[in-house]
């Protein structure tokens, strides 16, 4: 099998990427691990920068994001006894959306098998071979137990952190960063309307708490945890017990309902650099990955991907490999720009654990930085324009040419 662009891995990023090279006229093969149910499944991300929005929307994908979503102008901080709000398009002209990524993904699955894009689910075995020559290859066993080869021009390995294109990369030319936070989130969706109208960031002594939603009916929250903790410690009355002490405010409560899901994950900045390696380039989480806290980790997949699509386009259209050579020192900018903010929000917010010498000091440097973040203006633009994602829109320059 030939196309001229080989995708491993069907998340947002792979999906978007075949979509967006489709409207040049350019054929990709997908191949992913697991079966479109599960990946359809999957409750992640669900904040989307305005420049995600607009990539989207561009791309002919906003109809029911735009009918079913929600734009929010602005998030809630809050620690004890105050919650402030920061009004995004007052602060910086811009806002965000509210859209969950089960659903994002959904509509790329539906549009893109619509055009009949070839997907290989359930594969097994994958492996990028000669990704630094002219022929690499993508080698798999597919669905029902035969071996297959696609041949392609290039590679783009979206295959999340765990997948297996990152790995193609030598080590001996591969740099790695990275942060383990000393906490974990436990996460819970609930059948329950929001309590409040936009994301709330709350700090608080027994941890931070995030109110966050899905849709009118649905909310997901939570919780600063252990990172040794195991949800088996967590009956769903300890949890929203544990969320309305953390939101506690004078004159607004916490409505409860029914646990649909919860889990706890680790929190963890990585970047790997570069982004690329002869043929092979590689987008979203397969090179790094930001904790939640700055809503980043699906924009920067939308992100690379539309960076990744015209440096393809330009390649395959008019034979320059020009964007192909600056995509990963590009892209990277950005990706250090969403960590670093993702680092700063958590840093802010996570408080110290309770054997940290320092943990005594280091609350108190959390709350004057709070009240600092939400009493002065300079310093809500800061966060507006980095939530917002407007602070790369400079560097996204490169993309209005
Ligand atoms: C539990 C959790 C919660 C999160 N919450 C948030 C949040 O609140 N806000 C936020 O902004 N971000 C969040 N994120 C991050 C966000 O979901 C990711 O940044 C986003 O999914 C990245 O998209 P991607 O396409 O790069 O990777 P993925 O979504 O991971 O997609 C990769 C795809 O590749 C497939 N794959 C893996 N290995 C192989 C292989 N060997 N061969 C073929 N296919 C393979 C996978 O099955 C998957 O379908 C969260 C992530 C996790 C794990």
């Amino acid at each position: 099998m030939r196309t001229q662009v080989g995708i491993v891995g069907s998340g947002p990023a792979g999906l978007l990427l075949s979509h967006l090279l489709a409207q040049q006229g350019i054929e990709s093969v997908m191949v992913e691990d697991r079966s479109r149910e599960y990946v359809e499944a999957r409750v992640r991300a669900g904040v989307l920068e305005h420049g995600a929005v607009k990539t989207l929307t561009d791309a002919g994908l906003g109809e029911r994001l735009h009918r079913e979503g929600s734009r929010h102008d602005g998030i809630y901080l809050q620690f004890p006894g105050e919650r402030h709000r920061l009004d995004f398009p007052d602060l910086c002209g811009e806002s965000v959306w509210v859209y969950g990524q089960t659903e994002l993904t959904r509509d790329l699955f539906v549009s893109r098998l619509a055009h009949g894009q070839q997907i290989y689910f359930e594969a097994s075995d994958v492996h990028i071979v000669d990704a630094d020559s002219d022929q690499p290859r993508i080698t798999f066993i597919d669905s029902d137990g035969h071996a297959q080869v696609i041949e392609c021009d290039y590679v783009a390995g979206c295959d999340g952190f765990h997948g297996v294109s990152r790995a193609t990369i030598p080590e001996s030319i591969r740099t790695v960063r990275e942060r383990h936070y000393p906490f974990a989130w436990l996460g819970i969706l609930a059948q329950v309307a929001p309590s409040t109208d936009e994301l709330i960031y709350a700090w608080h002594p027994d941890g931070f708490a995030l109110h966050s939603m899905r849709s009118d009916t649905v909310s997901r929250l939570y919780l600063q945890v252990e990172l040794d903790d195991d949800i088996a410690n967590w009956s769903d009355d300890r949890i929203w017990d544990n969320l309305a002490t953390r939101f506690a405010l004078d004159g607004w409560s916490l409505e409860s309902g029914p646990t649909l899901e919860k889990g706890i994950t680790p929190m963890r900045s990585y970047v790997s650099a570069p982004m690329r390696w002869g043929r092979l380039f590689l987008a979203g989480d397969a090179s790094h990955i930001v904790p939640p806290t700055g809503a980043k980790g699906l924009n920067l997949a939308i992100a690379d991907v539309r960076r990744l699509a015209e440096a393809m386009g330009h390649a395959v259209l008019h034979g320059s490999d020009d964007l192909l050579n600056r995509y990963s020192d590009d892209a990277l900018q950005r990706v250090w720009q969403s960590t670093y903010f993702s680092w700063w929000m958590t840093s802010m917010l996570h408080t110290p654990a309770a054997n940290d010498p320092d943990a005594d000091f280091l609350r108190q440097m959390q709350i004057t930085q709070l009240r600092y973040v939400t009493g002065s203006r300079a310093a809500m633009e800061t966060v507006a324009e980095n939530y917002t994602g407007k602070s790369m829109d400079g560097i996204e320059g490169l993309l209005a040419r």
